[in-house]
């Protein structure tokens, strides 16, 4: 199998299983409960909790777990939005994933008023029309650290020191971006930041947001007193420590790691622009992209069929981010980016991790040329075009 859909999801790095194990077993007890068994367990948790800290730059009280990316995100915008005193505004991006943007139209039909600020033909948000957007009602900006699809790193200090000039706090979904390149949230200047383990070689379904001390938001949920009385609900402990152990191998690789996965990608978008006509990059080049991210539009050919054609020789990508794959719809991400439809529907992701290596490039491009000479074969606009 040739996996390269690493922004998906990630297999479990070395050691994390083995570390989790115990809390799924011996160690079950509840992290809540006063006896020293217990006490032990809720000792992993705060072990987890001072490691995530560490690597963020935060400190231990301002890390809180939740169930994943997603409920980080919708808990940035709702638990802002309720707490705040300024208004119920909310500035975001066209191209955010859909934990954010469906919690946006949710908050719509609810009465808050949202703007969504465009971005180039890259994927950057423009920091002037951010400070534009900024009104004295504006509760909450949230704008994603990195895209899930075209891979943009947005200039997130640049935005920072708009949204703290006008006192407004700004949520960044860090999701995509955490163990895979550096981040430290005071260099960065953001108040709130969602992550998911599964990203970075750890279990699915555990994440945390980071909130800076001082930070009005109120709970998600409401219920016992866990996370300090900010997120009810018995804690995921092997997915905690889980996550606490591989965010931790991801930091002491990552000055290893960032230029072996940004060389792949770095080769595929050569190999690619270079042996297959008619394709079109999405996202911008070098270090401005995710360093495991490759998007590439092929001209006449449908994105689905592709993908099925890969996936019938074993080799797993994606046409856009997991959770709209089976939707037909062109992805919002690259209509944002001003594709039309042909080329947003032509377009397929390929995501590298640290499983990956120069050899999955050549066996990708072994099955990807004769793949697309073959839909092209098939396509009456690739006929047309011939023909012109
Ligand atoms: N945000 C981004 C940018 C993502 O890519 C994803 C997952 O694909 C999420 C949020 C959701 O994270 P989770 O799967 O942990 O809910």
């Amino acid at each position: 199998m040739l996996y390269l859909d690493n922004a998906a999801t990630t297999p479990l790095q070395h050691g994390v299983f083995e570390a989790m194990l115990p809390y799924l077993n011996e160690n079950f007890f509840n992290p809540s409960s006063v006896y020293k068994p217990a006490r032990q367990v809720r000792a992993a948790i705060d072990e987890a909790r001072q490691i995530v800290a560490d690597v963020l730059n935060a400190a231990p009280n301002e890390i809180f777990f939740t169930s994943g990316g997603t409920e980080a995100d919708n808990w940035a915008i709702k638990g802002a939005l309720e707490a705040s005193k300024r208004g119920r505004h909310i500035v975001t991006t066209a191209t955010e994933h859909h934990g954010i943007l469906y919690v946006c139209k949710h908050m719509e039909k609810q009465g808050c008023e949202v703007t969504y600020l465009p971005v180039d033909r890259e994927g950057f948000v423009n920091p002037q029309d951010l400070d534009a957007a900024i009104r004295p009602e504006t509760a909450l900006v949230s704008i994603m650290f990195a895209n899930n699809e075209v891979g943009t790193i947005q200039p997130m200090e640049a935005l920072s020191e708009i949204t703290n000039r006008h006192g407004v706090p700004l949520h960044t979904d860090a999701v995509q971006a955490v163990g895979h390149i550096p981040i430290d949230v005071e260099t960065l200047g953001v108040q709130m930041l969602a992550l998911s383990a599964h990203k970075f070689g750890g279990p699915k379904g555990i994440g945390a947001l980071y909130v800076k001390k001082g930070t009005p938001i109120f709970s998600l949920f409401q219920g016992g007193a866990q996370e300090r009385n900010r997120r009810a609900g018995t804690e995921n402990v092997a997915g905690i420590v889980g996550m606490g152990a591989a965010i931790d191998i991801s930091a002491k690789e990552i000055s290893c790691e960032l230029p072996r996965v940004s060389a792949l990608r770095d080769r595929l978008i050569r190999e690619i622009s270079e042996k297959i006509p008619h394709t079109v990059l999405n996202g911008p080049l070098g270090d401005k992209r995710l360093p495991g991210n490759v998007n590439f539009s092929f001209r006449f050919v449908e994105g689905e069929a592709l993908l099925l054609h890969l996936d019938m020789q074993g080799c797993c990508a994606s046409t856009g981010s997991a959770c709209s794959s089976g939707a037909l719809e062109p992805s919002h991400v690259l209509m944002s980016l001003g594709l039309g439809h042909e080329l947003a529907n032509g377009a397929l992701r390929f995501s590298f991790g640290a499983g990956n290596t120069e050899a999955d490039i050549e066996k990708l491009m072994q099955i990807l040329c004769p793949a697309v000479q073959k839909l092209r074969a098939l396509s009456p606009l690739y006929d047309d075009f011939l023909k012109q």
